[in-house]
Order: C-alpha cells, then sequence, then structure tokens
C-alpha cells in the first residue's frame, strides 16, 4: 500500500505552520507518494463575516498556483494534487461548484465543521450534545455525498468532541454514517490530528475507538488523514503507524486511492 496524504493545510487558513513548499518536503522525508492539499476553503460570503479559519476568496488564486508551481517543481520526487476541504453550506454549494471549475480543482474533501454557515458559529464539534444538532450533522454528510462532489469525509466521528460520551444517540448516528458509506462507497477517513491534539493535551474525543468499531462491522473503506497543520507531521510516523495498527487490528480495509469526483 502506498502512503499517500489528502489532507494537507497552509498557513492561509490562520492556524497553520510553515511554507507550504516545508510541506512538500517533509512529505518527501516521511515517504509521501501522493500529497494532496487540502486546505479549509473559503467562502463567498453574503454578510460581512470574516472566517479566522480559512483563507479569504482573494487567497484561492495564489494557494492554487503556489501548489502548482510545487507540483512541477517536485514531479520526479512525488505526485502533488490541489483540493480543498470544504463544509456542506447548501446556500454557496453553487459558488463551490464554480470555483473548482474555474481553478481546475483536482477534488475536495468534506469537513463537517458548521451547521449551513459558519456565518451563525454552529460548530459541530461543540454542539453535537444536542440530539438534534447531532442529527443534522449525519443529515448535512448524506447531503453533501449526494451531492456528488465530495472524496471522502474528514473525521466523521468529529461529533465525539461535542457529544463526549458514546450513548446510544451516538451509536445511531454512527450507524447510519457508516451505512450510508458503505453502500455509496464512501471512505471514511481515520484523523491522525485529533490523536495528535489529545496527546498535546487537547482533547479532541476523536478518532473515537467505538466509532471505528461500527465501521469495522459495516465493512466500511477508510482512508488514513494527517490533517497536517505542521509540515513536521507528515514526516511523524508515529501517528500514521499507530492508525495502521489500530485499523488493522479491527479488520478495516485502509485505502491508499482518492475517489475522485470530478
Ligand atoms: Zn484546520
Ligand atoms: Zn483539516
Amino acid at each position: 500500500m502506498a502512503k499517500v496524504n489528502y489532507h494537507t493545510h497552509t498557513y492561509r487558513c490562520k492556524h497553520a505552520l510553515g511554507t507550504d513548499e516545508e510541506y512538500v518536503l517533509k512529505a518527501i522525508e516521511g515517504g509521501i507518494e501522493e500529497l494532496g492539499f487540502s486546505d479549509h476553503c473559503p467562502w463567498p460570503y453574503r454578510s460581512d463575516y470574516v472566517s479566522g479559519m480559512r483563507m479569504s476568496m482573494a487567497q484561492l488564486e495564489d494557494y492554487v498556483s503556489s501548489i502548482r508551481k510545487l507540483k512541477e517543481k517536485y514531479k520526479d520526487r512525488l505526485n502533488i494534487l490541489v483540493g480543498l476541504e470544504c463544509e456542506y453550506f447548501p446556500e454557496y454549494l453553487s459558488d463551490l461548484k464554480a470555483y473548482i471549475k474555474e481553478y481546475d480543482l483536482d477534488y475536495i474533501i468534506l469537513g463537517n465543521h458548521f451547521y449551513k454557515t459558519d456565518e451563525n458559529r454552529q460548530y459541530y464539534g461543540r454542539i453535537c450534545d444536542d440530539d438534534l444538532f447531532l442529527k443534522r450533522y449525519v443529515d448535512d454528510a448524506i447531503s453533501a455525498f449526494d451531492s456528488g462532489l465530495y472524496s471522502y469525509f474528514c473525521h466523521p466521528d468529529l461529533f465525539m468532541r461535542g457529544r463526549k460520551v458514546f450513548d446510544d444517540k451516538a451509536k445511531e448516528a454512527t450507524c447510519r454514517i457508516c451505512e450510508y458509506a458503505k453502500r455509496n462507497d464512501v471512505a471514511l477517513e481515520y484523523n491522525l490530528e485529533g490523536q495528535r491534539n489529545t496527546d498535546r493535551g487537547i482533547p479532541a474525543f476523536y478518532p473515537c475507538i467505538e466509532f471505528w468499531q461500527i465501521a469495522a462491522s459495516f465493512d466500511n473503506k477508510v482512508i488514513i488523514g494527517f490533517d497536517a497543520h505542521d509540515p513536521k507531521s507528515l514526516a511523524d510516523l508515529k501517528y500514521y503507524d499507530q492508525a495502521r495498527a489500530t485499523l488493522e487490528g479491527l479488520g478495516l480495509k485502509i485505502t491508499d486511492e482518492l475517489d475522485r469526483r470530478f
């Protein structure tokens, strides 16, 4: 199995370190054969909201051209793709589709962080203690994949950050996600950044072992995502090796293939 990573951020999201080139160099050092950049996507807000966790629309052009230059420069060492990590915001979906086309992006992945739009600041990593929002979290993910745009589901167990206890409702949400993913051949991401944060004393509550046990019972396809916010993460294989051991121990199939949707 080739070592790949399609979940990589850049400084433009305001909470990641390093230069674009440092991510490429660390990926080479870590033995990654295909590296996809997927920084937090910009949204063309109709309000005057300014997000503190993503690039602005005005930075998109520089992001794409910077990654494409690195793709060319390092083409003999590894393959580079340019994508984005996007929420599912129905109101802005047509804008997203338009700029995917305009910039000829390679892929997008679903980071289901907020309900409807982050302008309302309803962060799923906090509000899923409420059963209604937990249900919406799953509904949004299903709608996102029904759109046919998203290649895989980043940290699908993010809701545990708000839920904290894996109770019957959490189990029900997990079963809905895993059943849908199995039926539609959607890969679920086992997120290394969650584990890294937990170990740094910032409890993420994901990856959540109960979630992955259920995923194993549904025979889901799993992809490992570094979710790198620091170039160093790409060369640090401790979490990658741990993840592989955990997933293989559960009998889960790990894929190294990104489902290209466009
Ligand atoms: Zn991030
Ligand atoms: Zn991410």
